[in-house]
Parts: C-alpha cells; sequence; structure tokens
C-alpha cells in the first residue's frame, strides 16, 4: 500500500493539472465532447486503448492484470452545470455560465490519476479494472449512466462491481464517508404548465392570471412534504425554475415550472406524482384555469451492497486510518445516477470528504463551491485501494 501512496504522489502534480484544466473547461450535460477528447487522449498518453461515445460522450478503458481473474469497475463522473462561477480562483471557468459546481472536474482527475497508478501495478494483479468515464449525471432525465449501461458499459468483460466516490462539503478534508445501504435519495423530475388567459393588466377581471396561480401551486406543494408525508419519512419538493409571462402590463397566460422530488421511501416516491397533480390541477381550476403535470421517474436511490461496504471500509481504515472513516447517520436527499449500476451488480458509492476547515462551507451546485484539493490523493487511494483488494479476494 506504501507503493500506492508513492504512485499518488508521483503523479499528483500531473493529476493537479487534469483537474485544473477539466476546472476551467466546464461542459454542460451531453455537451461534454473536448472533456471526453481530453480524458481519451490522457489515457492514450499511458498506452491505454479507450473506447469513446459511449452512451453518449461516455469514454471507457480497460486495464488487464497478469492474468485471468474478475474486473472491477471504477467510475468518474464529467459533465458540469449552468452556474456562474464565483469562487475567484486562477483556474476558474473560462466557460461563461458553466462551472464544475458539483466537483465532477475532480472526480474525473482522481480516476485519471487511478488509471496512471493501476496502469504501473498491472503485472501485481489478476483480472482488470474498467475505468468508466461518465457523461450526463446531472440529467434526470436522460442519464449519462443508464446511456452507458444501454450501450454495455457493464458487459465485455463483465464487470462484477462497480465503485465511485462523490466530493462531499458537508465532511472536512481527510474524511471519507459510507453508509451501509442507502447512501442517496430518488431523484425525480417534474414539469407544470399552468394555463389561465391574458388581459390588459388594469382589467384582471377579464383574464385569468397564470401567475398568480402557480404562486398558490408553488406554495401549496410544500403541504404535500408537511401533511401528506409521515414526520419519519423524508421527502424533499423543490421547484427551480417558473418562467411565464410576457410584459409588465399584461396578465400572464401561461407559466411554465419544473422542479424535482427526492425520497428515500418507495413508497412515499410513488406517491408524489398523484400528489402534485391532484394540488396543481385543483388549484387551477379553482381559479379559473388549468394545469397539466408531466412527473417523470429518473433516478432510483443509490443503495451500497453489504460486502462491497465492508470491503470499503476495510480499505479506508487500513489504508488511511480509522480516524478517516465516517459512518453517517442519514443518507443524503440528494439523487445520484451512480444508482444505475447498484441496480444492475454489488456497488458501493462514498462521500469523500473536500471542506477546508475554517473556511466558509458552501454546498455542491452552489457558485462558491470549492474543493480541497488536499482531498484529492485520499480519494485515488480509496478508488485503487478497493479495486486491488477485490481483485486480490
Ligand atoms: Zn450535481
Ligand atoms: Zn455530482
Amino acid at each position: 500500500m506504501n507503493e500506492v501512496k508513492a504512485l499518488i504522489e508521483k503523479y499528483w502534480d500531473k493529476v493537479r493539472e487534469h483537474r485544473w484544466y477539466l476546472h476551467q473547461h466546464p461542459e454542460p450535460s451531453h455537451q461534454e465532447k473536448n472533456t471526453a477528447a481530453y480524458i481519451a487522449k490522457v489515457l492514450r498518453e499511458i498506452g491505454l486503448e479507450p473506447t469513446e461515445n459511449v452512451g453518449g460522450y461516455g469514454v471507457v478503458a480497460l486495464i488487464e492484470g497478469k492474468g485471468p481473474g474478475k474486473c472491477v469497475g471504477l467510475r468518474a463522473d464529467f459533465d458540469a452545470l449552468e452556474i456562474t462561477e464565483c469562487t475567484g480562483i486562477p483556474y476558474a471557468s473560462q466557460n461563461p455560465g458553466i462551472m464544475h459546481a458539483c466537483g465532477h472536474d475532480t472526480h474525473t482527475a482522481m480516476l485519471l490519476g487511478a488509471a496512471y497508478v493501476l496502469n504501473e501495478l498491472r503485472d501485481r494483479f489478476d483480472g482488470c479494472v474498467k475505468l468508466v468515464f461518465q457523461p450526463a449525471e446531472e440529467d434526470a432525465a436522460d442519464s449519462g449512466a443508464k446511456a452507458m449501461i444501454a450501450d454495455g458499459v457493464l458487459e465485455n468483460p463483465h464487470v462484477d462491481v462497480m465503485y465511485g466516490q462523490h466530493v462531499w462539503p458537508a465532511l472536512p478534508t481527510g474524511k471519507i464517508g459510507v453508509r451501509n445501504g442507502a447512501m442517496m435519495a430518488s431523484s425525480d423530475r417534474f414539469f407544470i404548465t399552468v394555463r389561465g388567459k391574458s388581459s390588459h393588466a388594469s382589467r384582471p377581471e377579464g383574464g385569468i392570471d397564470a401567475i398568480m396561480i402557480a404562486s398558490y401551486i408553488v406554495a401549496a406543494l410544500q403541504s404535500i412534504v408537511a401533511r401528506n408525508v409521515g414526520p419519519l419519512d423524508s421527502a424533499v419538493i423543490t421547484i427551480g425554475k417558473i418562467t411565464g409571462g410576457t410584459r409588465y402590463n399584461i396578465i400572464a397566460d401561461e407559466v411554465k415550472m419544473e422542479g424535482t422530488c427526492r425520497n428515500l421511501n418507495p413508497e412515499v416516491r410513488k406517491s408524489m406524482p398523484e400528489r402534485i397533480t391532484k394540488i396543481a390541477r385543483g388549484i387551477a381550476e379553482g381559479m379559473g384555469g388549468s394545469a397539466e403535470v408531466e412527473y417523470r421517474m429518473c433516478y432510483s436511490p443509490t443503495v451500497n451492497d453489504p460486502e462491497q461496504f465492508k470491503l470499503m471500509c476495510g480499505v479506508i481504515t487500513e489504508t488511511l486510518g480509522e480516524d478517516t472513516l465516517v459512518i453517517p447517520e442519514n443518507s443524503a436527499l440528494g439523487g445520484e445516477d451512480f444508482s444505475y449500476y447498484c441496480e444492475k451488480i454489488p456497488c458501493c458509492f462514498n462521500w469523500l470528504g473536500c471542506h477546508e476547515e475554517g473556511t466558509p462551507e458552501y454546498p455542491i451546485h452552489n457558485g462558491h463551491f470549492l474543493v480541497q484539493e488536499e482531498a484529492m490523493p485520499l480519494g485515488m487511494e480509496t478508488m485503487v485501494g478497493a479495486a486491488l483488494k477485490f481483485l486480490a479476494q
């Protein structure tokens, strides 16, 4: 294991360089052409033969060991978000309005680092490591994981287990969180269209105000969380986007809203489409308008396999020390399309602490979010360690 640490140190400057490049050149879901090409180029430089365009812009490469054995998958996502970066760092985003605000730049740089290390150690293990660089994690309606699986990423050779990780600002650098069972919630997406009737702003009685109806709907949706979900169950309903109206002096005839639902309990999850539809329609009709709801079931909860959870805990405590491992009491209500792999094969997903103590804590999906880079070697060691431990079994 000291050898792994030494190799990570050897490649650290390169890994950081990759991270800076990726951070400067973020691309949103389904548009990660340049990112994918960059990943493939780095892999080819060390003699690997990456397959490109797997399920969109996905990139897959195999590191074969000295003899036959099992196959372990390591996954990193690489899409960015439509957010303006406010960090003020020297390697800030050069693409206006786009930012790696979910840390996927670090996931990808760490997996490139793991590729360097495992490639040097290839005569030490049997079996193979499949590196899975995945696009479009942030698009719950059109997931990159789902597309890569449909395109055969888990076959030829068949992947026996898969490991993934996410940088986690709620944990300080030096800590890694992992749970037995659910790590992340289901993540669904819904669209509401409210229709009214336009009129002169000074003659509201002649129209039906879609903006007023939408406002009541936004507020009333929270009654589902407060009054339809049991206090010991978890749910989040968020409207994240709302557009409507054409002019300040016209009563709006249409409003479109988009939102997301997060659940850990499958029964609660199943009740969401009907509750949201009834509230939206009921309010709209009561006020003389109408509402249509489209509800899309997207990511299932991300659930760790008990055996792989045990293996991951072992890797963290043996290589990084007992103090590093954190077993969080609760799962997070964020969604993660790693769940698609979890549905197919035994998997383990961990949270890599990345918050610099003493600095303000910004959540992921915030324009100020920044990963403390000292976390990245720990992330690489965990991924490399888990792969080697599984293949040695
Ligand atoms: Zn995200
Ligand atoms: Zn993410």
